[in-house]
């Protein structure tokens, strides 16, 4: 039987790229540069970036001008988000970038098994689609968007199949922040295996 070799994926949808200070969950306060990607298929109703959600509509960019860009920031952290960067193919992208001395974090929703070599993995888990159970024991950091008071036992079923040294996080959403945060400050310390993540780079008025 003939073996096809695997064709890597070496161009990727980018919506943005942009160097910043990582403003949620563990590398909180962190400079970090952020790739990015096009293309979702979770639908979250509170989503603050629909407009990365048409993998169409963003230009494809090679991993290597990526990566250069990535690079002149001068920060070894480079954070690959979306949209669900899962969706995609990241084998070379996070080659590429680990070949060049940077450290490759991703924000996934955990829907699609990963792909590429990772050194910090953040699982957000959304309502609106359920994860692949794969990504549970890649999970270094489990952040759930605390909506309404529902959410809470939904995080303590995530909390309960992800490795024990798996960070845990409740970050309101970002809208709800005021009515959330006064239950997530009372249900960590009441469960003082979780931590609060404020989405602090909208206090600094960053990306
Ligand atoms: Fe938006 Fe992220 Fe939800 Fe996709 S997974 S809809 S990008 S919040």
């Amino acid at each position: 039987m003939e073996i096809k070799e695997k064709h890597l994926v070496t161009t990727l949808p980018l919506m943005e790229d942009f160097y910043t200070i990582q403003g949620e969950g563990f590398y909180q306060g962190s400079a970090a540069y952020f790739i990015r990607l096009g293309g979702c298929d979770v639908g979250c109703v509170w989503c603050d970036v629909k407009e990365s959600w048409d993998v169409n509509a963003h230009p494809s960019v090679s991993v290597d001008v990526m990566m250069e860009r990535a690079k002149t920031s001068g920060t070894e952290i480079v954070v690959i988000t979306g949209g669900e960067p899962a969706m995609h193919d990241l084998t070379a992208l996070t080659q590429t970038l680990k070949a060049n001395g940077m450290r490759t974090h991703i924000e996934t929703s955990g829907v699609y098994p990963l792909t590429g070599q990772w050194d910090w993995v953040c699982f957000s888990p959304k309502k609106f689609k359920e994860p692949h159970p794969s990504v549970f024991v890649q999970a270094d950091e489990l952040k759930v968007i605390v909506y309404n008071k529902s959410d809470f036992a939904w995080a303590a079923e995530f909390a309960a199949v992800v490795r024990p040294d798996c960070q845990l996080y409740l970050q309101p959403e970002w809208s709800k922040e005021k009515e959330m945060l006064p239950l997530i400050i009372d249900y960590v310390k009441a469960n003082p295996q979780w931590q609060v993540s404020l989405q602090v780079h909208k206090y600094m008025n960053i990306p």
